[in-house]
């Protein structure tokens, strides 16, 4: 079985007590983790190590950056590299979130320097993807989809796509309340999927995980990941509260 995936991604919320907290109140569930299964927790750049310490010696807990800079290193300041994540031993880096594109203006083509980086330097990307509320309105989605991957991934060889994670997430259902159908998401990520069977092979179609993400929370998670292309979800929100998180890991097929 593929991987199967819960990811936190805490954006700009907590301070670091409270993540402390939530994060104290998560693993004292002791959620024993199948082979296939990840728990993992995209955490605010100043809290990596200390989420690192909290999860280590834990099996198939991981702690993710939210972001990483598209150069390597030098004068840029503010910027943190992925060979600085790779320094501190950080095992994902979300990538391509659209709050990211919307707000700091992130392109494709940025993005797919990104992903090089991280590749280089041995981080697992989670790649997001998704469409608008008005590209949806016009069923324009797949072929909006398609680009972001067509211009972001397509050109890395087999062996690299093999190491990377999708995140399918329909703006309009992030942060919103509205989650998209168990069959909507379904459908896009067979879509997304016969896209890299296409581009690759079957075999490496079937091997990428493909997250969803978009109000997910524990009352939908279950219906969600039981898709048989849904390999679990990118959650905000509901990734803020303990006992939300703790449903969401435990649905994870
Ligand atoms: P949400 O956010 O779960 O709050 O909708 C998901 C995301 O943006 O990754």
């Amino acid at each position: 079985m593929r991987q199967q995936i819960a990811a936190a991604n805490w954006k700009m919320n907590l301070t670091y007590q409270q993540g402390e907290q939530l994060l104290d109140a998560i693993l004292k569930e002791n959620i024993a983790l199948a082979d296939h299964q990840a728990a993992v927790f995209a955490v605010p750049f100043p809290y990596l190590m200390m989420a690192s310490q909290k999860l280590s010696g834990r099996t198939n807990y991981y702690v993710s950056a939210q972001n990483c800079s598209d150069v390597k290193a030098g004068a840029y300041t503010g910027e943190v590299s992925a060979e600085m994540l790779k320094s501190i031993n950080i095992g994902y880096c979300v990538l391509g979130h659209s709050e990211r594109r919307e707000y700091f203006s992130e392109r494709n083509q940025s993005l797919a320097q990104k992903v090089q980086l991280c590749l280089d330097n041995g981080i697992t990307p989670i790649f997001c993807c998704g469409e608008s509320l008005s590209i949806r309105e016009v069923g324009a989605q797949e072929g909006f989809v398609e680009t972001q991957l067509m211009e972001s991934l397509f050109h890395f060889s087999e062996a690299d796509i093999r190491k990377i994670v999708i995140a399918y997430e329909p703006i309009w259902a992030i942060g919103t309340g509205k989650t998209a159908t168990a069959a909507q998401a379904q459908e896009m990520h067979a879509h997304i999927r016969h896209l890299f069977a296409k581009k690759y092979n079957k075999a490496t179609a079937d091997h990428i995980p493909i997250l969803y993400g978009g109000s997910v929370k524990a009352a939908n998670a279950m219906e969600l990941f039981h898709s048989p292309d849904v390999d679990g979800g990118l959650v905000g929100g509901a990734s803020l509260v303990a006992t939300e998180f703790i449903s969401i890991i435990r649905a994870l097929k």
